[in-house]
């Protein structure tokens, strides 16, 4: 039997772990925390899912909150400026999603996914990895894969800088996950999921999602450096956290003050507080002895969390490289095979990486705000848009190339 070792039970790590467990495989998974400690420890990601990373694990079996997990029905995005009209937003849009598009908190989702993966007799080692561990893994098994996230370990695979634009974070980041806010019903496509952008100072993401309590909503500031989002250096706890984020809607998205202004944090693990540096790696190292390990998903490439793309890359990656192992059958999993594997999920993700590093660019390019304005103006620009989410690569030819956004707006007269 081939033996493959995963270092990091996170998304991708655990999905792929139950996959190679499920066609028989010897994995051993390194975990840096039990079921229990990651469903009573603090919440890591906002984790928006779209139709087709849901499919994914769907058909791995493992949607297993189908019933549970609401479905939001559409997104709206508004623009404003609080120094201008009270109350009176710049610009607004709504769209439908055209496929269903969920949340589940990851301290539910991975924690059950790691219990899974233990009753099936997959074999857990339990404590943070170091590098000399990986080494001694890579010996022992016939594939070792690096699935740590945007962790230290991660950087055992080298930075590219040909394909990294950023050194730095470009937002400082805070969620809070609620429950009791109000729900208007007044508009369901905009009921469960919308943004409030104040250009000079951020966003404010709000979502519906199912939480270790049940339903809830979630609050994602996304703060540009120096500008009011920016201030949870003193990592506040929940519950002051909390009532400074409140302060900021109250100021900078009064529409969600109001809804959310009696709404109170699910849970002592209900706050997140950080930044991420967008960086594209190497996929492959080498540890010694000839030997060599494969990253996936946010190991190799990470991305802003602004376009909500890491969860739906790790359902690829590891949809991906599982079905390259099966093909590979008994061959040896070489450097050039774990080069390829690797392309090969990149093809699609390396659209979704550059969608990131344009919608982060500032200042904004002129394409990206004539799109956006023409979303404001046009239902069908605005639903485009909104969709393309499932698939960042389908934004290849109309948002993320100049060219192909002024041809697409000409047929607006825009
Ligand atoms: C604030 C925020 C909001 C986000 N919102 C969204 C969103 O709405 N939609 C979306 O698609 N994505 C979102 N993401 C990104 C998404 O959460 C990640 O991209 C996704 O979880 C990546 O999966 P992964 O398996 O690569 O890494 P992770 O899920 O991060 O898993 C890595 C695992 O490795 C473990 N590990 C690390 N080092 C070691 C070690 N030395 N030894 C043992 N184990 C180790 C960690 O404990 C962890 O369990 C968001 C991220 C953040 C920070």
């Amino acid at each position: 039997m081939r033996r493959i070792a995963i270092v990091g039970a996170g998304h991708a790590g655990l999905q792929l772990a139950l996959g190679l467990r499920d066609a028989g495989y010897a994995v051993t998974l390194l975990a840096a925390r039990t079921p229990r400690q990651v469903r009573e420890g603090r919440v890591t990601s906002t984790q928006l899912m779209f139709g087709p990373a849901l499919e994914i694990e769907r058909a791995a079996g493992l949607a297993l909150w189908d019933e549970d997990a609401p479905v939001m029905p559409g997104f709206e995005m508004t623009y404003w400026d609080p120094d201008g009209q009270p109350d009176v937003p710049e610009a607004r849009f709504t769209a439908p999603f055209d496929d269903e598009v969920r949340s589940v908190d990851q301290r539910v989702k991975l924690a059950r996914w790691l219990e899974l993966f233990e009753e099936r007799g997959g074999r857990v080692e339990y404590g943070e990895a170091g590098p000399d561990d990986v080494g001694a893994l890579a010996r022992s098994h016939d594939l070792t894969l690096l699935a740590t996230g945007h962790g230290g370990l991660s950087s055992l695979l080298g930075r590219d800088a040909r394909q990294t634009r950023f050194d730095r974070p470009q937002r400082a980041l805070a969620c809070f996950y609620v429950h009791g806010a109000a729900h208007e019903d007044t508009d369901p496509v905009s009921e469960d999921a919308r943004i409030t952008g104040v250009p000079p100072v951020g966003e404010v993401v709000v979502m519906r999602a199912l939480t270790v309590s049940g339903d809830c909503d979630i609050v994602f500031l996304s703060g540009k450096w120096g500008r009011e989002y920016d201030c949870w250096d003193d990592r506040p706890d929940v519950a002051d956290g909390w009532r400074r984020a409140l302060g900021l809607l109250r100021r900078y998205a009064p529409w969600e003050y109001e809804r959310f202004r009696h709404a109170e944090p699910t849970d002592a693990g209900a706050a997140l507080y950080g930044s991420v540096t967008p960086v594209v790696r190497h996929p492959v190292a080498a540890v010694g002895g000839g030997r060599h390990v494969l990253g996936i998903a946010d190991a190799v490439a990470v991305h802003d969390p602004i376009t909500a793309q890491g969860s739906n890359n790790a359902a690829r990656a590891a949809a991906r490289y599982l079905e390259a192992v099966l093909e590979r059958g008994e061959l040896p999993f070489c450097e050039e095979w774990m080069r390829e594997t690797f392309d090969a999920y990149w093809e699609g993700a390396r659209h979704t990486h550059a969608f990131t590093d344009l919608m982060l660019t500032e200042p904004e390019p002129e394409h990206v705000s004539r799109i956006m304005a023409a979303s404001f103006a046009h239902p069908e620009v605005a639903r485009r848009f909104t969709n393309g989410y499932a698939d960042p690569a389908s934004y290849r030819d109309w948002l993320i190339d100049p060219k192909g956004a002024e041809e697409y707006l000409a047929r607006f007269g825009a």
